[in-house]
């Protein structure tokens, strides 16, 4: 008996793979690796959340491609690839031979921080009343989302690992089972849930996410251009959205002042290569749920429009005039501030310079009152009798 030929159950809405499988099996009445050699025509275990096996679709009334993108997470696990990767990875997915882009690497890429079963109570109800039974929810199995959004209650783990099929049951059947714990508030979990739940529809824009990334960084004020982003701010402010613990718990927290583990800082680098649908989904819903960059970009990002240095041309400017002035004491006689300034050889006076100079200033009001002055401040004993108070040389 081929089961191609036979007819297998019309799988339910949104229905994992396993899941599929576990009534299959049960509505045939015939053990399960039996089953299994029926469907590989040889030795192999029920697959939970992938198959390459074109054998187990058309048992169900489908195309390979059919089964892969309504009843496993292949949808969620290519969502973030550029086009030509995605239609790639599909290819050598969907091709007829063994060899390539294996379905478990494909499926490990979306699932790596899921690995026990997980279900909804109220799920289990409401299935029950419409289709007449509870069965396992692709919904339900995405990595770091920890609520249903048709009920919007905390999602129940179960002891069941994916990597154990033969133990498989229904979700009501499930004997122990502990609550998520809940790490981050509400509201960002409903928008990783969400997020989460349009990737798995095929539902997110069709974008370069690196381009999308960084301008979205940039409007954020993490940098004053999308080639100049301030990575490290980036990575810090996300693990702040966050906090340590959930990271922690999803295996992606980070030292945010270690260069080589932050993984934000590389996703607005690399973009799409590389990167599981997770971070992307946290990399998302952090640029869609936070303000601002926590604190302004350093000017390093920026050449800004540096102020003059004054206090060094001061300096330079006063070395200049002593030694003029050292050079007039050995000539001798008496000298004008006009003449000094003329032989300083810059292109501003002596007075132009003094709004920024006042340590010029000082030194012109000293000189003035000085012998060398031509006209000296106070006067000179027995040569001149009218003080003038205000000599500009
Ligand atoms: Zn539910």
């Amino acid at each position: 008996m081929h089961l191609l030929k036979m007819h297998l159950l019309k799988p339910f809405p949104d229905e994992l793979l396993g899941s599929m499988l576990v009534r299959a099996v049960r509505d045939l009445g015939l053990p399960n690796a039996r089953v299994m050699t029926m469907l590989f025509g040889g030795r192999g275990t029920m697959p939970v959340l992938m198959t390459r096996e074109h054998g187990i679709a058309h048992a169900f009334g489908m195309s390979l491609k059919e089964l892969l993108f309504g009843h496993t997470l292949l949808p969620y696990a290519v969502s973030f690839m550029s086009a030509d990767m995605r239609e790639q990875a599909l290819r050598r997915l969907l091709a007829d031979v063994s060899g390539g882009s294996s379905p478990a690497a494909l499926a490990q890429s979306s699932t790596r921080f899921a690995p026990f079963l997980q279900f909804c109570q109220g799920c289990i109800l409401v299935d029950t009343a419409q289709y007449g039974a509870a069965y396992w929810h692709r919904v339900h199995q995405l990595p770091g989302v920890a609520i249903c959004l048709r009920h919007d209650k905390p999602l129940l783990v179960s002891d069941l690992r994916v990597s154990q099929p033969r133990r498989m049951v229904l979700p009501n059947e499930v004997v122990s089972s502990r609550e998520m714990p809940v790490l981050v508030s509400k509201r960002i979990g409903t928008r990783i849930a969400r997020f989460s739940y349009r990737a798995l529809a095929g539902k997110l824009p069709n974008r370069e996410w690196k381009v999308y990334y960084r301008e979205r960084a940039a409007e954020l004020g993490f940098g004053y251009d999308p080639k100049m982003l301030a990575g490290g701010l980036i990575a810090a402010d996300l693990r702040a959205f966050y906090g340590g613990q959930f990271l922690g718990s999803l295996g992606l927290d980070f030292d945010p002042l270690g260069r080589a583990q932050r993984w934000p800082t590389k996703i607005i680098r690399n973009g799409d290569r590389s990167f599981s649908p997770l971070r992307h989904v946290l990399f998302n819903v952090f640029l869609e749920g936070v303000v601002a960059a926590s604190k302004p970009v350093p000017d390093l990002f920026s050449r800004p429009h540096r102020p003059y240095d004054w206090a060094s041309r001061e300096d330079e400017v006063l070395r200049r005039l002593e030694e003029l002035r050292a050079e007039c004491e050995a000539v001798g006689g008496r000298v004008r501030l006009r003449d000094l300034s003329e032989r300083l050889g810059t292109r501003n006076s002596l007075w132009g310079l003094q709004k920024h100079m006042p340590r010029l200033v000082a030194w012109m009001k000293d000189f003035r009152a000085s012998e060398l002055s031509w006209h000296k401040t106070g006067g000179r004993p027995k040569k001149r009798r009218h003080v003038r108070k205000s000599s500009t040389g």
